[in-house]
């Protein structure tokens, strides 16, 4: 029954999610990528540039 808690326990699955990480088992448990806090990871917001083609500044 507490066979996940076991592989979460081993690090197999992801602690915080119970996901499958990638197959490794270090034995001690740890999170997968998407449960890790990254400091790197930040969401870029695009700006929405409307650039319209203008051909009037073109010298020719
Ligand atoms: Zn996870």
């Amino acid at each position: 029954m507490g066979e996940i808690v076991e592989q979460i326990m081993e690090g197999f699955l992801c602690e915080g999610c119970a996901g499958f990480i990638d197959g490794d088992e270090p034995g001690f448990p740890r999170k997968c990528s998407s449960c890790k806090p990254s400091k790197s990871k930040h969401k870029r917001k695009r700006k929405k540039s409307k650039h319209r083609g203008q051909n009037a500044n073109i010298n020719q």
